[in-house]
């Protein structure tokens, strides 16, 4: 048994038991058992099946936030969100059942067509910082490509995912098709990586366990999509509207307590208005409202366990250059106040993922220099420009090696557009129309017609 802490009070909300790898095995080979039917299901009523659990979940969305709240101290307002995203990502792939198309390739003597099929048994690891959004972007197109699943949350958010696969049975979700499976990442995830009836692994997570994952899957040569890390830069031109970058820059790293792999953590500033970008930065900053996740007006809870509370705190030592910072609940709960550094290209807050919410601001001199620092770090996942200029937002976006950006905004991630890092922040894409590929093999056909 695993007891699930409220991260904002530190009482235990919940005792979840832990899947054992044995019974893991057994969990994918009921998977494996049902694949054939739930393949053969007609797309049209894939597609209604998916509708109606989409329906479900928004029947049930307050329950799912609130059950955030209490599992993970995500604030309300992003709670909801998430729920809300289960339903959307849902309602949007249940488009796809019907729309699975293969090609008519020219060919002498025949006809030559193509079909996609499903890869099969998918494994699926998620995360803590975003329990339900990151399961949803892995079972939604999954489950629309034909594919079975088996979902592993993080073993210290697990009661969002558990709550979805009940409510899958509830929509008629067929049994054994989608199956959570709460446990460990070092047994559970692991029999998703070695047991080889499970063809594909999305993993969701730090970029040391994902090379482990990878590497693993290599072994039997399992197709993985990975979401790995970030250290995304808000660049910030001397053009921009400087009021507008310095008002919404804390929301672009410190929204989930900076426990986001898109957070902009590096906010790079032409140095002819650094100053004035900090003297405009200091009120924003001060002004976040950090406390208690289920209020509404609360804009950033505790981080998720005192393991991270303490990770984050290596990277602000006494010595630090706190330029300043914002104010937290003192007491019972993992807090930790938003807080801004002055660093160099060397320091270690600078170069490496923190995942709470400190931020490093240092200078730049132009433009080629603010891509070179930009692209100065092992990630590429996110990341913000902020011009008036549209052709130097433009250029800026081209040059910089990153899966997502956002120019004047940090714009969060859509479910219709496709999201994925460069370098070691991953591999493959989510979301958007192509996800579905990544749970399809394509299979050739040719028919001869001259005999
Ligand atoms: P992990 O990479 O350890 O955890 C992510 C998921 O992988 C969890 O479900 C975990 O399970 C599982 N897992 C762990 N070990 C294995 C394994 N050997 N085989 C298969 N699955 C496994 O991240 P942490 O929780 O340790 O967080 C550490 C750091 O990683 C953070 O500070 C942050 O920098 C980064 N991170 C990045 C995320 C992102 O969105 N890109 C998300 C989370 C973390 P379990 O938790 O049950 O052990």
């Amino acid at each position: 048994m695993f007891s699930v802490i409220n991260p904002a009070n530190e009482t235990v909300v919940a005792q979840v038991p832990l899947t054992s790898a044995e019974a893991t095995d057994e969990a994918i080979a009921r998977s494996k058992s049902v694949l054939g039917a739930w393949k053969d299901v007609a797309p049209g009523d894939r597609a209604m099946l998916l509708r109606r659990f989409a329906a479900v979940v928004r029947d049930h969305a307050e329950e799912l936030a609130q059950l955030e709240v209490t599992n993970a101290g995500h604030t309300i307002g992003n709670a909801r969100w998430e729920a809300g995203n289960v339903a959307n990502v849902l309602e949007y792939y249940a488009g796809a059942p019907e729309r699975l198309f293969g090609q008519q390739i020219p060919v002498p003597g025949g006809i030559d067509i193509t079909f996609k099929e499903p890869v099969g048994v998918v494994g699926i690891i998620v995360p803590w910082n975003f329990p339900m959004p990151i399961a949803g972007w892995g079972f939604a197109p999954a489950l629309a490509a034909g594919c079975t699943v088996v979902l592993k949350p993080a073993e210290v958010t697990p009661l969002t995912a558990m709550r979805l696969g009940e409510l899958a049975l509830q929509a008629g979700i067929p049994d054994h098709v989608f199956q959570v499976l709460p446990g460990k990442g070092s047994v559970v995830g692991q029999r998703f990586v070695d047991n080889d009836t499970v063809r594909k692994v999305v993993f969701t997570g730090s970029t040391a366990v994902g090379q482990q994952v990878m590497a693993g899957c290599a072994k039997q040569v399992k197709a993985v999509t990975l979401e790995l890390g970030g250290k995304s830069a808000n660049i910030i031109f001397a053009d921009a509207d400087l009021e507008k970058a310095a008002a919404t820059a804390p929301y672009g790293v410190f929204d989930n307590a900076g426990q986001d792999c898109c957070a902009r953590s590096r906010i790079l500033v032409q140095a002819s208005v650094y100053d004035r970008f900090m003297e405009l930065l200091e009120p924003a900053v001060k002004g976040v409202k950090v406390g208690d996740p289920s209020l509404e007006s609360t804009e950033m809870g505790p981080l998720i366990t005192k393991a991270q509370l303490d990770t984050v705190a290596s990277f602000v030592p006494d010595e630090a250059a706190v330029a300043f910072r914002g104010d937290a609940p003192t007491g019972a709960g993992y807090w930790f106040p938003p807080t801004v550094l002055t660093a160099t290209e060397n320091d270690r807050a600078y170069r490496e993922e923190i995942f709470g919410p400190v931020v490093t601001v240092v200078p730049f001199t132009d433009e080629a220099d603010a891509i070179r620092m930009a692209n100065d770090s092992e990630y590429g996942l996110s990341g913000s420009i902020w011009s008036q200029n549209l052709g130097r937002a433009i250029r800026v976006a081209r040059g910089v090696e990153t899966g997502n950006l956002s120019v004047n905004s940090h714009s969060s991630v859509r479910y219709w557009t496709p999201f994925g890092g460069y370098k070691k922040s991953g591999l493959g894409r989510e979301l958007g129309p192509d996800a579905l590929d990544a749970f399809c093999e394509t299979k050739n056909v040719f028919i001869a017609t001259d005999n």
